[in-house]
């Protein structure tokens, strides 16, 4: 058994659909102070609504991870409603697939951008909460495509998501002086909207060459990420874990 997170502060951007979403309803079951962190306010609004349902003392905000002032005013903002900031979640992320030879500079910009740049920028702006605590924990969700896989259509993605495990190797450095610790979760193929947009028999393929025999579901990462937040974990940083269902295993 773990030691409660109850009425830990803690923000996951992305938190609105998908896999933030899991991670945000692990949170809210173990009692925190959560901020979900979006773009579109009727998503942001209906999680808030199931996380407080949950157990969460939840609130929205708006953020748009790739604008830095305004990722800086959401954290800011979190931290004086809640109290502080024990937790960060940088989950926010997008993945179009376009392969190489149709591929913009501004196609690839824009996911270096959301995923990658949003996460210097994210960690960056909880800084000054960590220190004045002096204690934090960030959990960053990246992905075995990219570090670990390839696929087409996603060089830019792969990119970002192998990005985030080098910068968190660093920052884990930088980090510690506040007694904080970054860590990611690399999860395999798990179900959301972004990943049912991909097509049945893509699902359908990739759940059968899964050793597990299943796709991911978003809790699995959310219960990854509570691990990382966990005062059981205080001593584990730049690290990663792959949650994928065994599917990066040899044959
Ligand atoms: P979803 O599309 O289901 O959710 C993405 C979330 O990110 C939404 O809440 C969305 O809200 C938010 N978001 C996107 N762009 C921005 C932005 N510019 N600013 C703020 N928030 C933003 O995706 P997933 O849950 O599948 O993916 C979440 C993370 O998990 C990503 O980092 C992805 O790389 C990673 N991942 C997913 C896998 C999967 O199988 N699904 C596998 C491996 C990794 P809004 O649009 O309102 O801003």
């Amino acid at each position: 058994m773990l030691t409660s997170l109850k009425g830990r502060s803690v923000i996951v951007t992305g938190g609105s659909k998908g896999i933030g979403r899991g991670i945000a309803r692990c949170f809210a079951r173990a009692g925190v102070k959560l901020t979900i962190a979006a773009r579109h306010r009727a998503e942001i609004d209906d999680a808030v609504a199931e996380m407080n349902a949950l157990g969460a003392t939840a609130r929205g905000a708006i953020c748009d991870v790739t604008d830095y002032d305004s990722v800086r005013r959401m954290v800011d903002e979190a931290a004086a409603a809640q109290g502080g900031l024990d937790v960060l979640c940088v989950n926010a992320g997008i993945f179009p697939q376009v392969k190489m030879v149709d591929m913009s500079p501004e196609d690839w910009d824009h996911v270096m951008a959301t995923n990658l740049r949003s996460t210097f920028f994210t960690v960056k702006a909880a800084i000054p909460h960590f220190e004045k605590a002096g204690k934090g924990r960030v959990v960053v969700t990246s992905s075995i495509t990219g570090p670990v896989t390839g696929y087409p259509g996603w060089s830019h993605y792969g990119a970002s998501k192998a990005g985030q495990l080098g910068f968190i190797k660093t920052a884990a450095m930088e980090l510690a002086r506040y007694n904080t610790t970054i860590n990611a979760v690399m999860p395999g193929n798990i179900i959301t909207e972004g990943l049912q947009g991909l097509g049945e028999d893509y699902l359908k393929t990739m759940a059968n060459s899964i050793p597990l025999k299943r796709l991911g579901v978003v809790e699995d990462i959310g219960n990854a990420a509570l691990f990382f937040a966990s005062d059981e974990a205080g001593y584990i940083t730049g690290q990663q874990i792959v949650v994928d269902g065994g599917q990066i295993l040899p044959e």
